[in-house]
């Protein structure tokens, strides 16, 4: 299985005993294998990058630096994490739109590669930036493309969307650049998709895109060396032992691949850090309301918005305890639909929609998999205040050493 579920012996090893459980469990091996595969797929002239918003621990980081080719990041505090967990080897580039003169001047003083420019009036403020500086950016034009778009299932591009320039505002992009000497000009950037589960139509996404950008650089006489296809390769959260077919993708690209094609970037984050955590907490009280069964948790959507925040249902097993210390009767439902909410005062915080079990009580363990990404770090952490879970990360050895006790 590639997702990460670890046993209640192994919860139970890691986790404070004081406290109900609550607590993300990442299993840094796991990440490492999973990063390699992705990586190892890749036809020569193809980068992955890792998309750091989706879990920026500097313990994930330093996993993958050795595995993937850098991080890109959208924000100058993201340009900081990076360098701090890994130090000025690693390779970043930097996208996201919104930007201002502190982050281009951020992307100068932390020697980021390259910049994703996402307008016009950005294209001037990175340039006076850098005149200022005395520096050249070098960066990559941010296009959205005119729609449709094969293969754009979710799109941020295709259709109208804060992101990126209009294709058909490119005339004026290019025009803008020749009066901004202190850009350089190395290609196009085109995420469009996110969470696209079939790797035959992302792989028509990216070949439209890579044939568009083509065009658009013929057109205008541009050097094109680089074309950033963005993230977006998806994770099946109904169908957890199905991975994304990375090898379909690769194959496709290979052949579209010559001699001379623009360096490949991909810069995908869910894909890459999804599978190798878990969000487990305890049920801390169970009840019936007008004829509905609840169950509520030591933590919620303020640790793990994902559920909410996609409105999807997440995948998840219950584990099941015996270790009652109370004198009263120890309640619980059985055989009937829970609705799993959290500790929020907010009839918002649900992870679980009427989930048909057959046994949950207080003191059970309700563990959500496939947390890695998008989990804590999208999460409105302090709204009420209430105790953080713990981070808790594997290494690669400890992981070992639990294999081989078998649990
Ligand atoms: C969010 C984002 C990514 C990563 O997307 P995933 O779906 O996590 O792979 C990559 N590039 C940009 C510009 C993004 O906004």
């Amino acid at each position: 299985m590639t997702a990460f579920a670890p046993s209640l012996e192994t919860i139970e090893h890691l986790v404070s005993r004081d406290r109900p459980v609550s607590a993300f469990i990442h299993d840094l091996d796991a990440l490492d294998r999973h990063a390699r595969g992705l990586v190892s797929a890749l036809p020569p002239g193809a980068e992955l990058f890792y998309a750091i918003k989706a879990n920026s621990d500097p313990a994930i980081l330093r996993t993958l630096a050795p595995i993937v080719a850098g991080f890109e990041v959208a924000s100058a505090g993201e340009i900081r994490k990076a360098r701090e967990a890994i130090g000025v080897g690693a390779r970043i580039i930097m996208g996201g739109p919104a930007r201002t003169a502190t982050d281009f001047a951020a992307v100068i003083d932390h020697m980021v590669e390259r910049v994703h420019i996402e307008s016009i009036h950005l294209l001037h403020l990175a340039n006076a930036v850098a005149e200022s500086r005395n520096a050249t950016l070098p960066i990559l034009l941010r296009v959205n493309l005119s729609g449709p778009v094969p293969g754009a299932t979710i799109t941020m591009g295709g259709q109208p969307t804060q992101f990126g320039i209009d294709e058909a505002e490119i005339d004026e992009a290019v025009a803008t650049l020749a009066v901004c000497p202190h850009l350089r000009f190395e290609g196009f950037h085109l995420h469009t998709v996110s969470n696209n589960l079939d790797a035959e139509t992302h792989a028509d996404f990216c070949l439209e895109a890579l044939s568009r950008a083509r065009r658009i650089a013929d057109r205008h006489g541009l050097d094109l060396r680089v074309v950033n296809l963005g993230g977006g390769w998806g994770v099946d959260y109904a169908r957890i032992d199905s991975l994304f077919d990375v090898d379909c993708l690769a194959g496709r690209l290979r052949d579209a691949l010559e001699p001379g094609s623009p360096q490949i970037q991909f810069e995908c984050g869910r894909i890459v850090a999804a599978y190798c955590a878990v969000y487990v907490s305890e049920v801390v009280d169970v009840k019936t309301n007008h004829g509905e069964a609840f169950a509520l948790l030591r933590g919620g959507s303020h640790h793990f918005r994902l559920p909410s925040a996609w409105r999807h249902r997440h995948p998840f097993v219950v584990i099941n305890r015996e270790n009652w210390i109370w004198k009263w009767p120890r309640r619980g439902h059985t055989d009937c639909r829970v609705t799993v909410t959290g500790e929020l005062c907010t009839p918002k915080d649900v992870l679980l929609e009427a989930e048909p079990l057959s046994a949950l009580r207080i003191g059970d363990l309700v563990c959500f998999l496939l947390a890695g990404a998008y989990g804590w770090d999208i999460s409105h952490h302090d709204f009420l205040s209430n105790a953080h879970p713990e981070r808790i990360f594997l290494p690669a050895r400890q992981v070992g050493a639990d294999k081989e006790m078998n649990i």
